[in-house]
């Protein structure tokens, strides 16, 4: 049986998608709160499972207090029935339900007997977060080739290392947080390999010296380097992966201004691991089902358009955090509260919310935050974005999709000679991107094999922002289902389901 119609529905637990809650549930909102993770925090606060007794599991953060006090508020207004949380809960659609203007919200849990009821709601909010932009090498598919936020997943959520000797890989800032918390935890960081550099931040220095905060962050993590003894080669990067039952050295090139390895720059460096990722994706699946439009943000990824509100194009949806663009915990956090205001003020517009609900007037301090915060956001996303010339140390027979085994030789013979100029194409002559992922992961390589330019970019309240040069964010797909989902779980939905 589907639960009462509540206010609010959000997706995601992460620092957007909790803040959302909380704030709406101040306000007086009825809220239901779905995430697929045991626990609330998202990728960023991570943390250990309670049974690998961890005593201090904040060490591995460096802003816990904030995580705690919205946990304390989620609590309180649990303990009131302000919110549900819905934890192991992944939402595989969001639907219209009928013409009543709410949405019905359809989730899954791993469990093999457990259908959720959907729940039902007067609004949405999407705080679904992002997933890693990975660029493959030949090698990439050995054992010990981790993300760099999946290192940084292991270590907080399961106090593992990838490896002792662990060579940090790919562009952005995420990199030197990664080599920061690998070396403290006391892995050997022999070097941090950067693609693009920190040159390019000098562009933006009135954005940089207005966030006084993330400076301090970097000169933090620049410490830690020097401390550890961790090399920060910039403009250089893993162009292989070699070693037989797992890796055992990378080659390192530098890369020109386009990424293109320079011939004759090649050195190998012995490692047990290689943490490897090129920014981050939003992860877009529930959106883009729903319709919303998108824009390409600096850093040449496809984020949802939306306004200073944090509506969608589509009524009824919001969204804050990673799905507007990449930006760091902070911004996410400020966006789920302006996201939860503008939800109650429609509300109450509406008449439709629970008795008690407040208009609020949103703060004008949190809106000047998140001008600020999506600025220097810009500025690190065009300075990490990568250039065309990567696909260069792409050998043929490496592979691009890895869960069909899919080589970069196929890929290209499908579009030098069957004439693919687009993914879907490709995915159709090939299999890429037709895996358990979905394309997450070879999404970015496959769409920079087939110079596919980006397409769909909405107007928006900031405006497209590709520019020329840069590789091609792939147009995401718009699938009915944003995961896998058991037949018995569709059987039993009713038949006029739309
Ligand atoms: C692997 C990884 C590691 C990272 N490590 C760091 C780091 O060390 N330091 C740092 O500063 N930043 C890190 N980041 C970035 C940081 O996590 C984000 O900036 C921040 O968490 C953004 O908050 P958010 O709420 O937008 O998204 P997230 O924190 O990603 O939260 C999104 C939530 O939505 C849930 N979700 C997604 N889809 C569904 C669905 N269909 N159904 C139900 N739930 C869903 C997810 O389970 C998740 O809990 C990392 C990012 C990733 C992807």
């Amino acid at each position: 049986m589907p639960h009462s119609t509540v206010d609010l529905a959000v997706v995601g637990a992460g620092p957007a998608g909790l803040a959302a809650a909380v704030t709406a549930a101040d306000l007086g909102l009825s809220v239901a709160l779905l995430d697929a993770g045991a626990r609330p925090g998202g990728q960023y606060y991570r943390h250990p499972a309670p049974g690998l007794g961890a005593t201090r599991p904040q060490a591995l953060h460096h802003d816990w207090r904030a995580f705690a006090a919205l946990v304390r508020r989620l609590e309180e207004h649990r303990r009131t029935s302000g919110i549900s949380y819905l934890p192991d809960r992944q939402v595989w659609a969001v639907t219209p339900s009928g013409d009543t203007g709410s949405w019905t919200v359809h989730s899954r849990t791993d469990s093999a007997s457990e259908s959720p009821a959907p729940v039902t709601a007067r609004a949405i909010l999407l705080a679904t977060g992002s997933y890693e932009r990975q660029l493959p090498f030949p090698g990439w598919t050995l054992p010990g080739v981790v993300g760099a936020g999946g290192a940084q997943a292991m270590l907080k959520g399961g106090l593992v290392l990838p490896g002792r000797r662990v060579v940090v890989a790919g562009s952005g800032p995420l990199l030197l947080a990664v080599a920061a918390s690998l070396s403290a935890a006391g892995a050997r960081v022999p070097a941090v390999v950067e693609a693009s550099g920190y040159g390019g931040y000098a562009t933006h220095a009135t954005t940089l010296l207005r966030n006084p905060a993330k400076l301090v962050e970097g000169a933090r993590y620049g410490t830690a380097l020097v401390r550890h003894h961790t090399r920060l080669l910039n403009r250089h990067a893993v162009v292989e992966a070699h070693g037989t039952d797992r890796v055992e050295a990378v080659t390192v090139a530098r890369l020109d201004r386009d990424w293109r390895p320079v011939p004759g720059t090649a050195r190998r460096i012995p490692c047990d691991a290689v943490a490897v990722g090129h920014g981050l994706v939003p992860e877009l699946s529930l959106a883009t089902a729903l319709g919303c439009a998108t824009r390409t943000a600096a850093d040449g990824t496809v984020a949802l358009a939306l306004t200073d509100e944090l509506r969608t194009s589509v009524p009824g949806i919001w969204s804050a955090g990673e799905t507007g663009g990449i930006g760091g915990a902070q911004l996410a956090v400020v966006e789920g509260t302006l996201a939860a205001h503008s939800v109650a003020r429609a509300a109450q517009a509406a008449h439709a919310a629970s008795p008690g609900v407040t208009a609020p007037t949103t703060p004008e301090a949190l809106r000047r935050a998140r001008v600020r915060l999506r600025a220097f956001a810009d500025a690190m996303g065009s300075a990490h974005r990568p250039g065309q010339g990567w696909t260069a140390w792409l050998a043929d027979a490496a592979d691009v999709c890895r869960c069909e085994e899919v080589t970069a030789g196929q890929v290209r013979e499908a579009v030098t000679e069957l004439g693919a100029r687009d993914a879907r194409t490709v995915k159709l002559l090939t299999r890429a991107g037709m895996g358990w992922c979905q394309g997450r992961m070879c999404g970015p390589a496959v769409a920079a094999l087939c110079g596919a330019t980006t397409t769909a970019d909405a107007a928006t309240p900031e405006g497209p922002s590709t520019s020329a040069g840069a590789t091609a964010a792939p147009t995401p797909d718009r699938r009915p289902l944003a995961c896998p989902v058991p037949l018995r779980q569709l059987a039993s939905l009713p038949t006029d389901l739309s």
